[in-house]
């Protein structure tokens, strides 16, 4: 789907809870944060606040106001420019104004733009207004990684996913695990052996990636946060930096098992008879419907079980090789 048919069946949504007075107190936009995020935000806030009759008219001062960010009873929170991260400055202003009375009578809202930018104690300091919300207001957290925000916040969310490139798994990673599993293994153990050993190899580089980026943030926050009659930069809290690494890749891993599950999924079906427009991985229906003439029913049903298995060890934290090896003796095909 492209992303203007998204946006406006996602609207649409939004308008049905909005006539039938279901509006979440909190939407979790996943998409890119300038292309789809802010449009997303500024056209539902259109609807929440317009005095046309047909709204959103995009013409009356408050839809005006809302397309330049300056309604009054709208807050917008960025991260900032030099730090790139949100401020628990800025949280504690958003609070002043989500408190005070509505100027217009009506709503009130917050859109947090880049969500998952906000570091621990902006994030637990918006969880508190998330949990004690003022009487109608409503937030939109905008987020390009919603894999790294806290989930304590993302389980107040209604999601609102504008992208599935923010659900995919990033290249070459994608790529690589996709050629994991097309490769023929020709059921040998050596095959099946091989092929775990390269899903282990993917899976720790992913983890070296994260915890390099994740460091490099969080010395970056360090440095922003540095009061500049300090020579030292302070020593920051290293279980903040394992907590968000750990939380990031634990992110990135059940997207690697979502697209392998969303793999099998297609070869169950494509077996069964349906045509690639319904597959998750239409790129490689070819391939697909290769490997599902030779798959018996029963093994590709199989499959998909397999996969649906390792997340539960992974939650029951046994060891990623051991998952791993098991999965990949068990898989068919
Ligand atoms: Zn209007």
């Amino acid at each position: 789907m492209s992303t203007e048919s998204t946006l406006t069946g996602a609207l649409s949504s939004f308008d049905a809870a909005l006539q039938a007075g279901r509006v979440a107190q909190a939407y979790l936009v996943v998409g890119n944060i300038r292309e789809e995020g802010m449009p997303f935000a500024e056209q539902a806030l259109m609807r929440l606040f317009c005095q046309g009759l047909m709204k959103p008219c995009g013409e009356c001062s408050a839809c005006v106001q809302i397309r330049e960010h300056r309604h009054v009873d709208v807050v917008w929170i960025e991260p900032e420019k030099k730090s790139r991260v949100v401020g628990i400055d800025r949280i504690r202003d958003l609070l002043q104004v989500v408190y005070q009375t509505s100027y217009s009578g009506g709503w009130k809202a917050v859109v947090l733009a880049g969500a998952d930018r906000a570091g621990e104690e902006a994030s637990n300091a918006f969880l508190k207004t998330l949990e004690e919300p003022p009487p109608r207001c409503i937030y939109f957290l905008l987020s390009d990684s919603p894999q790294a925000i806290m989930p304590t916040i993302l389980s107040r969310c209604q999601r609102i996913v504008l992208s599935t490139e923010a659900e995919r798994l990033p290249d070459p990673w994608q790529s690589e695990l996709l050629g994991i599993l097309s490769a023929p293994c020709e059921n040998s153990l050596s095959g099946r052996m091989g092929r775990a050993k390269k899903l282990d190899a993917l899976l720790a580089d992913i983890k070296k990636t994260v915890e390099k980026e994740e460091t490099i943030r969080f010395r970056e926050e360090q440095e922003a946060m540095r009061n500049p009659d300090d020579r030292k930069t302070p020593k920051g809290d290293e279980d903040v930096l394992s907590a968000r690494t750990e939380a990031r890749f634990r992110g990135l891993r059940s997207m690697v098992l979502r697209t392998m599950l969303f793999w099998y999924r297609d070869l169950l079906v494509t077996g069964c008879g349906a045509d690639a427009t319904s597959l998750r991985h239409p790129e490689q229906a070819g391939l697909i419907a290769d490997l599902a003439r030779r798959i018996p029913y029963a093994e590709a049903l199989a499959n998909v079980r397999v996969i649906e298995d390792m997340q539960r060890q992974y939650d029951r934290n046994l060891s990623s090789e051991h998952i791993v090896a098991a999965a990949m003796s068990s898989l068919r095909g």
